[in-house]
């Protein structure tokens, strides 16, 4: 049976009257309401033809019942497809196409019409989700169905900045590893501890409601749905200190708030007991600051839609062993294997290269996807005798730390050497008054490419070409320093917090 509805049913019957969902400060559902909920709705959603192994796409900004939504998709064995809640509704219904969905669950700011391509969609929060979701009296006289480790339960599309998004088929097996590990890797969770929806659930964030829900913990959607840092450190007072994933973008709003308010490590310590980090690049100097300004509440995964948040894990007593020699490489590492799997640095034929170079990074074991959705020429070619060949590139040390370069399509290539935008970027982060940084390259009749960095000031602060020019100058080699310094608003970024190289590409393309 898939045991990730079972942990639902096990909760409601282990501790059945404590609250397991919350809205804000109020309670949305005990754990029994829950499964009652999520029981019910897999039950008339079996009654409405949907088999075990269909689809049904989450469409929908942050909200209790993606949790109800997504247990009930599980108990009726259907496999979850959870979309991006800022995509246009033309990439949706792309996904639905490909993804042969017949239903949808949306929530109307972010689906305000209807999607082409289904046979139902449902506003979660109208009446007839509320009848969707009636509770039966006994969930665990509704049938859980039978899918086994193997089976998808969760079709994850990838964001698609190369090319046409696939369909990674993430297993029941990825998932409960995925729950595992992160007792192993990222922190213990008990039934008194909280996890609060920040980044979308959609992503990573809305995956740690597994290990929550098998300690027993409580969910906490902010009533927002959205990340507003003055509402997240009221909502961990209220419910006592937090736990979250968050995207690096989402650290620096939480880290601002509290230094612009006066708050230091013991009133975080009140908000937040632990913040995991990940999905782009956390830089140094950003780490350090977090680390001062909030205390030691950070633990850093790195991870893709194709291992869900399972490859390597840079763990709080590393981010704080300021004494160790090799601390700052470390800060600036993801850290090293997690658990479950194991992590590989590999020539262009897939060959094992030695410690320190820098090649693509493999990974194996049981958080990894099946494959892609109706897409084995894309699966035969991301995994090769067992390994996922993950598109980033980077090297390990001696100890098993790895640290990132940049994905190759990022990779600059001036006059014949290679550049890598990241160290860039760390060094402009370090120089005054600079807010966020990235670096791309321009195409460039005389050298290839030159290389443009793009830099958000810090308020009132106004860092100029020449400042920043003679920062760098200082402190990195001649060739690798910007012909270019764009001094911009904000950065394009996506949902997830990623910054979108391809738009400033576009960008300086068309100037
Ligand atoms: P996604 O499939 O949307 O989760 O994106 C995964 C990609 O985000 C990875 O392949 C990396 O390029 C990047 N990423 C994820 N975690 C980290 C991290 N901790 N540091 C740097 N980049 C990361």
């Amino acid at each position: 049976m898939s045991l990730l509805a079972h942990l639902l049913l096990k909760q409601s019957r282990l501790q059945p009257a404590r609250g397991a969902i919350f809205h804000g400060d109020a309670q949305h559902a005990s754990h029994a309401q829950w499964a009652a909920r999520s029981a019910g709705a897999a039950q008339r959603l079996r009654d409405a033809g949907l088999a075990p192994g269909e689809r049904v796409v989450l469409f929908m900004r942050n909200h209790p019942r993606y949790l109800e939504l997504l247990w009930a998709a599980w108990w009726a064995g259907l496999v979850v497809v959870p979309v991006n809640a800022k995509l246009h509704p033309r990439e949706v219904e792309w996904i639905i196409a490909d993804a042969q969905a017949r239903w949808a669950f949306v929530t109307p700011d972010v689906a305000p019409g209807p999607l082409a391509g289904l046979q139902r969609q449902v506003d979660a929060e109208s009446a007839e989700a509320d009848a969707l979701l009636a509770p039966v009296a006994d969930a665990a006289a509704v049938p859980i169905a039978e899918r086994g480790p193997d089976h998808t339960a969760w079709l994850f599309y990838t964001s698609g900045t190369t090319g046409r998004p696939k369909g990674v088929m993430i297993t029941q097996r990825n998932l409960m590893t995925m729950g595992l590990t992160y007792f192993a890797d990222v922190d213990a969770v008990s039934r008194d501890d909280a996890i609060v929806y920040a980044a979308p659930m959609s992503h990573g964030a809305g995956l740690y409601a597994i290990p929550h829900l098998v300690a027993g913990a409580r969910h906490v959607v902010p009533a927002s749905g959205g990340v507003d840092p003055a509402e997240l450190f009221a909502l961990g007072l209220a419910h006592g200190p937090l736990s979250t994933f968050a995207a690096p973008t989402i650290v620096k709003r939480l880290v601002d708030h509290a230094h612009q308010h006066g708050l230091g490590p013991a009133e975080a310590a009140r908000s937040f007991k632990t913040i995991v980090y990940g999905g782009a690049p956390m830089y140094v100097a950003d780490i350090q600051r977090a680390l001062a300004v909030m205390g030691p509440r950070f633990v850093q995964i790195y991870g893709q839609g194709e291992t869900p948040m399972v490859a390597t894990a840079l763990a709080r007593h590393h981010l704080a062993d300021a004494a160790h020699p090799r601390h700052l490489e470390r800060l600036g590492s993801v850290g090293v294997a997690q658990t479950p799997v194991r992590i590989r640095i590999a020539d262009g034929q897939g060959c094992e290269l030695p410690v320190g170079e820098v090649g693509e990074v493999l990974v194996r074991g049981d958080s990894v996807m099946a494959g892609y959705w109706r897409n084995p020429e894309a699966t035969a070619a991301a995994i090769r005798d067992g390994w996922l060949f993950t598109g980033d590139v980077g090297c390990l040390d001696a100890d098993g730390f790895l640290t990132l370069k940049d994905r190759s399509k990022d990779l600059i290539i001036s006059g014949g050497s290679n550049i890598y935008p990241r160290e860039v970027e760390e060094v402009l982060l370090t120089a005054p008054g600079v807010a966020e940084a990235a670096v791309v390259g321009a195409s460039d009749a005389e050298w290839g490419e030159v290389v443009v960095a793009f830099v958000v000031a810090q308020p009132g602060a106004t860092p100029t070409p020449e400042s920043l020019d003679a920062h760098c100058l200082a402190q990195m080699a001649r060739f690798k320093r910007p012909k270019r310094y764009l001094i911009v608003e904000a950065l394009p970024k996506n949902n997830y917090g990623k910054v979108l190289k391809t738009a400033l590409r576009e960008r300086l393309a068309g100037s």
